[in-house]
């Protein structure tokens, strides 16, 4: 669509917004959404009657309000889709993290006595890339070799370009015909599995060095996590995870004393090294065994060390927000009719892209859900899971803050506390759209005073 014309139709969208008597109604739903870019509309109705003479205290339908419907905040944990909602998601995150560590939001602050770690389990290597090496406060060559070779495809194995941080080479391979694009994909689809084989082999180390039976660990132990998945610029996921021992109820309790930190970390340095995850065999690649990348990071989170809990937390909770659009993929599902040349990739997202849909064709390998998955370049987990014992949820977090919001105030027409033994609710909720007109998105943002820019795919 023409500028111009998205322009005078957005402009329209607007003065006609502005003018309509609803707008104040209109104007006090957009900023109880906090500036969400793309809030849910729901239309329905909420009743409360008198349990005792089945009177109608009160009603809220959304007849009555601008354009019959109600605007919630989309709640997406993504950046690329709405800022606003990824913030929330993001300090909520940092909170929940920073609880298990700390204590708070319902955690006992005995917890900062329990062997914690911060773990980094990464990705093996798939092929050479370009790579930003600092040293001593100096930027190194990338991939300086004397008497570098040359790969069957004619390239110089070398690289001597002292890259900039925004150099958008960094993370693609030296040879993207010699790079191994099925294996970079194959380890996204299978990190979640590695992931929980390595988690239940630290369980068996532990069980070992407490003389137990794993059967009976948990009578005596609760290994307590949370984790988040990274995108390496050259594509591939690296998890990081907050691991922490707890007694057999929780956080509340103290692990056993033979459950000491060295302890943990032995089982961790030696699940790191000892599991694998094996895709299937297909037409031109037998069966093969991924693990963990050689480089095993490994650090006590203490309050006075130099990894302190809010690093963690804030760690944690930043890439919490993002998936793998910051390695220049898109942030939605792709078809596999889609046309990837049309969606202006570099060639090396494009390719990992093309490599989840050739595989995901393959009958052997469905099952790694490779197509459905293309858009995180094969990586189908969740990015960041916490085991239910590591502190407070989302959920929670998300309750106690509403209880103090707008968005009750909407609904309910402000009605005052009531006793949920004396009043009966009633409410019904249907899905009726998503986002705003692009006039609105305008008045909304000036309203909530966030940035307009989209993501280039929604345009
Ligand atoms: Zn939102
Ligand atoms: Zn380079
Ligand atoms: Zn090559």
């Amino acid at each position: 669509m023409p500028t111009t014309h998205t322009n005078t139709h957005a402009k329209a969208g607007m003065i006609a917004r502005l003018n309509h008597p609803d707008y104040d109604r209109w104007a006090s739903q957009i900023r109880a959404t906090g500036g969400c870019r793309q809030p849910i509309h729901l239309r329905g109705k909420i009743e409360h009657y008198d349990r005792a003479t089945g009177a109608l205290l009160h009603r809220y339908t959304t007849k009555h309000e601008p354009d019959g419907i109600l605007r919630v905040p989309c709640k997406t944990r993504r950046a690329t889709r709405c800022p606003a909602c990824a913030e929330t998601y993001r300090a909520d995150t940092y909170h929940l993290i920073r609880a298990g560590l700390i204590g708070g939001k319902g955690v006992p602050d005995t917890v900062t006595a329990h062997p914690t770690l911060f773990v980094t389990l990464t990705a093996p290597s798939f092929g050479a890339v370009h790579t930003r090496r600092e040293h001593g406060g100096s930027v190194q060559p990338c991939h300086a070799r004397r008497n570098a070779g040359t790969c069957p495809h004619g390239q110089v194995m070398s690289c001597t370009t002292r890259h900039s941080a925004d150099d958008p080479r960094l993370g693609e391979p030296l040879c993207p015909d010699c790079y191994d694009y099925t294996g970079s994909v194959l380890f996204n689809a299978l990190a979640p599995l590695l992931w929980k084989r390595f988690a239940d082999s630290v369980r068996r180390h532990l069980a070992k060095a407490g003389g137990l039976a794993l059967k009976n660990l948990r009578h005596h132990l609760t290994l307590s996590f949370a984790k988040v998945a990274e995108y390496q610029r050259r594509g591939v996921v690296h998890l990081h995870a907050v691991i922490r021992l707890d007694g057999p109820g929780g956080p509340a309790m103290p692990p056993p004393a033979w459950a000491t930190a060295d302890t943990l970390t032995q089982a961790v340095q030696h699940a790191a090294r000892a599991v694998t995850a094996t895709a299937p065999a297909h037409k031109d690649q037998s069966e093969r065994a991924f693990r963990w990348g050689s480089q095993l990071d490994i650090r006590p989170i203490t309050l006075t060390g130099d990894l302190t809990e809010q690093a963690v937390a804030g760690y944690i909770a930043k890439y919490a927000t993002k998936a793998a659009e910051c390695v220049g993929t898109l942030d939605r599902r792709i078809n596999p009719l889609d046309n990837l040349d049309a969606f202006n990739l570099r060639d090396h997202p494009k390719r990992l892209i093309a490599e989840c849909m050739r595989l995901g064709a393959l009958p052997e390998l469905t099952e790694l859900r490779l197509t459905n998955w293309a858009h995180m370049l094969g990586f189908r987990g969740h990015f960041s899971t916490r085991s239910r014992r590591y502190s407070t949820t989302l959920g929670a977090l998300r309750a106690a803050r509403q209880h103090h919001t707008r968005d009750t105030d909407i609904t309910t027409g402000r009605l005052p506390l009531f006793d949920e033994d004396t009043i009966l609710v009633i409410s019904e909720w249907q899905y009726a759209g998503k986002g705003h007109s692009a006039g609105d998105q305008l008045l909304a943002a000036a309203i909530t005073g966030t940035r307009l820019e989209r993501s280039p795919h929604e345009l």
